[in-house]
């Protein structure tokens, strides 16, 4: 590990809302992700962890740039890919791919597993057919499926091995960077640590960077390096993964925590039942966003936004409980 690969500053990704109804000054936005800054190293898997909705798969693909960003800039690998023309953004997608969450839906059904893995090689002008079948070979090896396969078509797959044809056809290109987007979530129980295992595999021979979503702090715990929790479009706080799962700040990364299962059953962990729905992200609540669910909430935090700030060294937090003068004694 060394330099950032990939360095994403004040990221936005904004949705009007209701455009026929509202004048411009009026307009609703959801603010799907909003404003998000953070750096991945080469080599590092970076967790990108938070509930169903509050905006990973918007922040996952505008960093791609599948779906254009309202604002900021992403920085993979010495270049600004927001500055990028079409074509040269199309040269740099073979750098960066995506493992997408239903790997039913991300598989065209009507073609064979030889087609899906060929059709990103054709699309990049890669080798001739000999040279072609050549790394097809080799990417249904790597991924764990037989060279039988690869007449079928993904229906004729269960999950699990959907899933390792989507991510055979991530690595077609030879990436650089790896958004699994969920990569697990759909998939049963006793497939994920497969899964996970061959991502894990697969990264030590190709020395992939990744990007890695969950919806939960169970599915990330062995494979992050580093973990950024996410609540309405933003992120609040960053740490190294022992360190979030040891000393957690943020009282939603605690709530968090405290839902994932204990090995042990000799340790209790407080349950913190979060009180009350995630807000709108149309309607995001003033101050500290999460403050109408917060079991520590302070006046400040109904009025006044919480900077991401370096609590530790290599850990930040956006609490207040943990900025200002006095914010040693009023840690929790
Ligand atoms: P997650 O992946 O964390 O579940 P998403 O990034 O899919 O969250 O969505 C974040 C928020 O943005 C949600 O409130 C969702 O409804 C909204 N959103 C996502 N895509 C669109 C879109 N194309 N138009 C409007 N709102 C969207
Ligand atoms: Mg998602």
């Amino acid at each position: 590990m060394s330099e950032p690969l990939l360095q994403v500053e004040h990221l936005k990704k904004y949705y009007p809302l209701g455009k026929r109804w509202f004048t411009k000054s009026q307009q609703q936005v959801v603010k799907a992700v909003d404003d998000i800054s953070f750096s991945v190293l080469q080599g590092e898997t970076f967790g990108l962890v938070g509930e169903s909705g509050c905006g990973k798969s918007t922040a996952g693909r505008s960093l791609l740039r599948l779906i254009e960003p309202t604002s900021g800039k992403v920085r993979f690998d010495g270049q600004d890919i927001t500055l990028l023309s079409p074509e040269a953004l199309r040269q740099k997608r073979k750098d960066m791919q995506i493992v997408f969450q239903d790997p039913f839906s991300s598989l065209d059904p009507r073609h064979t597993v030889q087609r899906i893995l060929e059709e990103p090689l054709i699309v990049h002008g890669v080798g001739n057919a000999k040279e072609r079948q050549g790394i097809i070979s080799r990417l249904i090896d790597v991924v764990g499926l037989t060279h039988s396969h690869l007449q079928r078509y993904p229906h004729q797959f269960s999950g699990g091995q959907r899933q390792r044809i989507g991510i055979a056809r991530a690595l077609s290109l030879q990436p650089k960077l790896i958004v699994a987007d969920e990569p697990v979530s759909a998939l049963d129980v006793s497939i994920q640590s497969q899964v996970i295992n061959l991502l894990q595999d697969l990264q030590e021979e190709f020395g992939l960077t990744y990007i890695f979503i969950a919806h939960d702090l169970s599915v990330v715990k062995h494979i992050c390096d580093r973990i950024a929790v996410m609540y309405l479009g933003r992120i609040v706080e960053i740490a190294d993964k022992n360190k979030l799962y040891a000393t957690p700040q943020h009282p939603y990364t605690k709530a968090l925590l405290s839902a994932v299962p204990e090995p042990d059953p000799d340790i209790k962990p407080q349950r913190i039942i979060l009180q009350g729905e995630v807000p709108s992200p149309a309607n995001a609540p003033v101050g500290c966003a999460f403050h109408t669910r917060c079991p520590w909430v302070m006046d400040i935090c109904r009025s006044m936004r919480p900077e991401l700030m370096q609590t530790e060294p290599g850990h930040l937090t956006a609490c207040h409980l943990f900025s200002g003068p006095d914010a040693g004694e009023k840690a929790i």
